[in-house]
């Protein structure tokens, strides 16, 4: 840290990242990533998006905002891109956090390092002891709720009722329902948009679309707030989303099949692994993502962290005490799940 840094950021934590390691033969299960390509007409779009890079992209991301809302069922001043939900979620929190924020003890680790980054008061609210996130436990609330469905790193996914419950429960502060993991199984929050106004759905192309390295994501939204969110992104960076970016998202959004196809083979392959574990003495959360949040018996998380890591298989701990008996293990192909077996019965007493 320089003596020129702001004061207000001199303790300010930033987020930790998955290690994104540059090793031969890593079977790489930390960063919920797909373990499979871009869809076939991804790279072609890129090249030809790549040809005309002395210009500036479209403002508006046009074309890809006109089939995420055909995709999606809504109008287009309902969307807005930008660089990964990441950013959405930074506009959306410096548009609405004003008032204080309020989410899970255990759930995306961005959201506390942007309430500290912006300033903004978070109160945490304890998932019980299940992990499940309760509703009622969001009602009386005077800030911005901001909650992850399915939750990360749990997996665990509330049902369209609980959403409706909490946003019932707070007519008057915006629920942001990221919805990061959502094409892995769950019911998708944008289906109550037409009857709540204070609801913003935030997405990524980032886990069921393939496109990590991409940076792309979307809100989708009334439009009042899609202009608030714009009006932050005016303000801070409008050519957010590159032109090969663009043209990347509208060639994924176009090849409905592969995406499809991809989703439901982590899903069947989601199931598999967890019966794998379970058999192996595992406690596994009923995961509605790309991932499985899973204890081993008779080891801490960070222990089969660091004896996987040794078999070159890399999956992601998080050192706090609700959660240090469990790893998160993304779900990649068929065969690297049965490499991860096949190394965990070996270290299975
Ligand atoms: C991965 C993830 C994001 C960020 O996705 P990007 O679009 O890659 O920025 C946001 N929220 C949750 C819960 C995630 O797991």
């Amino acid at each position: 840290m320089s003596r020129f840094l702001s004061k207000r950021l001199a303790s300010l934590k930033a987020y930790t990242p998955g290690e994104q390691p540059k090793v031969e033969n890593l079977i790489k299960l930390n960063t919920n990533e797909s373990p499979f390509p871009p869809a076939p007409g991804v790279e072609k779009a890129v090249k030809e998006a790549a040809e005309k890079l002395q210009l500036y992209c479209d403002l508006t991301a046009g074309e890809l905002t006109r089939l995420l809302a055909e995709t999606m069922n809504v109008s287009e001043n309902q969307i807005i891109c930008a660089n990964g939900s990441d950013e959405i979620l930074a506009f959306a929190f410096q548009a609405y956090g004003e008032k204080g924020l309020a989410f899970p003890d255990i759930t995306y680790g961005f959201y506390p390092v942007w309430a500290q980054l912006f300033g903004l008061d978070a109160r945490v609210i304890p998932l019980n002891e299940n992990f499940e996130i309760e509703p009622a436990k969001y009602g009386s609330n005077d800030r911005t709720l901001v909650i992850a469905n399915p939750n990360a790193p749990t997996g665990l996914a509330l049902p369209l009722s609980a959403i409706r419950e909490m946003l019932i429960l707070n007519p008057d502060q915006i629920v942001i329902v990221d919805e990061a993991y959502v094409d892995f199984g769950t019911e998708s929050a944008i289906a109550l948009l037409p009857e709540f106004d204070n609801l913003l759905v935030v997405r990524t192309f980032s886990k069921s679309r393939q496109l990590a390295g991409g940076r792309l994501g979307f809100a989708v939204g009334n439009p009042s707030l899609i202009a608030d969110l714009n009006r932050i992104r005016n303000s801070f960076n409008p050519y957010n989303v590159n032109s090969m970016t663009q043209a990347a998202g509208a060639a994924a959004l176009r090849d409905y099949a592969y995406f499809e196809e991809c989703r439901r083979e982590i899903m069947k392959t989601r199931e598999w692994t967890k019966d794998q574990l379970l058999r192996l003495g595992f406690k596994v959360l009923p995961s509605r993502a790309n991932f499985l949040f899973a204890a081993p018996p008779d080891m801490g998380g960070k222990e089969y962290l660091e004896a996987l890591r040794k078999e070159n298989i890399l999956v992601r701990h998080f050192d706090a005490p609700r959660t240090k008996d469990y790893v998160r293990i993304t779900i990649g192909s068929k065969s690297q799940m049965e490499r991860l077996i096949e190394v965990t019965k070996g270290l299975i007493k």
